[in-house]
């Protein structure tokens, strides 16, 4: 078969991974919703209804892949996984990973990391899922999940980055993060390029959350790619505007980094614990936020803008594909 990435319905070959979307959740929540389980309860069967309709909807515009980087202890469910993507044939690729420190849920690393062991730790984990399977379900995540704080990687992030490198290294695993409100891009590209990181096996997380040139350039010089991937994000989490994140990726484009870019939304499907209520204003900024925006209304934007179609598929198809076939720098 050649060089291939785990799907949570297990191995495919690269050349099947076709049109990707690089950054959606099926489910999502913050860490602590588990608690609020008398008005929250997770509802599986709710969870595969929307999901099914999400992958439905994708795979109208044609799309054959969702990577879901949903971390561990923010309500990572690889059956919920598995079950939509045999009822849908949509191809989903999940991770292994823990969320940034101030979302995270960081007591047991963060004890462990008291007594010295957490890094180990953490490395062993992501080998074991990556070998063996998430718990007792053989399914398998095909990429690590990496996330840093606003301004800062804290000492606590930096055991996943480090433990990640080796860990990539051994295996190949491609990794994707999440930056916050567009801090630490280029941060994140040094510390694991300088750890032997291969550059193309990295897309760098929420990029679009800066519109700074200079900030882009500095990140994409250690040849690592980036994700514009929250577009439908508006005046929330310190998002930009989505006009804003185009005049950033058009000036990217034209400057020819079209090879080092991915595009998705970060949407949130089925939210675990309550569905957040927005206020009113923020609600309808929000409209947009749909796994479908991309090709709905943006697409045609770039389109209008001069971006070609063979770019276009660059973006969705030939970048995904070289971001997960790194794997063949590593020899068995
Ligand atoms: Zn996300």
């Amino acid at each position: 078969m050649g060089e291939t990435v785990e799907t949570v319905t297990g191995p495919i070959a690269i050349g099947q991974l076709g049109k990707t979307l690089v950054h959606e959740h099926f489910a999502f929540g913050y860490p602590g919703f588990s608690g609020d389980i008398s008005l929250g309860a997770f509802d599986f069967q709710e969870a595969l209804r929307v999901g099914i309709s999400v992958a439905e909807s994708v795979m109208a515009h044609g799309v054959k892949t969702v990577v879901d980087p949903t971390p561990n202890e923010c309500g990572r469910n690889p059956e919920l996984l598995q079950k939509i993507s045999t009822e849908t044939g949509l191809q989903i690729i999940c991770a292994t990973g823990y969320y940034y420190e101030g979302e995270g849920a960081t007591p047991y690393f963060k004890f462990r990391q008291g007594l010295g062991t957490a890094e180990e730790d953490i490395y062993e984990m992501f080998i074991k899922e990556i070998t063996d399977g998430i718990g007792t379900t053989g399914i398998k995540p095909g990429i690590i999940k990496l996330a840093s704080s606003k301004d800062q990687i804290t000492g606590y992030e930096k055991m996943f980055f480090k433990a990640a490198a080796r860990v990539h290294k051994e295996t190949g695993i491609s990794i994707l993060t999440h930056t916050q409100e567009g801090t630490m891009g280029p941060d994140q590209a040094k510390l694991l390029v300088e750890d032997g990181v291969n550059p193309q096996s990295i897309i760098i997380g929420h990029m679009c959350g800066n519109t700074d040139a200079a900030y882009h350039l500095k990140t994409l010089e250690w040849g690592v790619n980036i994700g514009f991937d929250r577009f439908g994000i508006q005046g929330l989490v310190g998002a930009p505007y989505d006009k804003e994140r185009l005049i950033t990726l058009i000036g990217l484009l034209n400057s020819g980094y079209e090879k080092q870019i991915m595009l998705s939304h970060d949407t949130v499907n089925y939210w675990m614990g309550r569905p957040p209520v927005l206020p009113e204003q923020v609600e309808k900024i929000m409209a947009n936020w749909q796994p479908v925006y991309l090709f709905e209304e943006i697409i045609p934007k770039l389109k209008v803008a001069g971006i070609s179609d063979e770019t276009i598929a660059i973006l969705f198809e030939e970048n995904p594909k070289k971001l997960f076939l790194s794997k063949s720098s590593v020899k068995a």
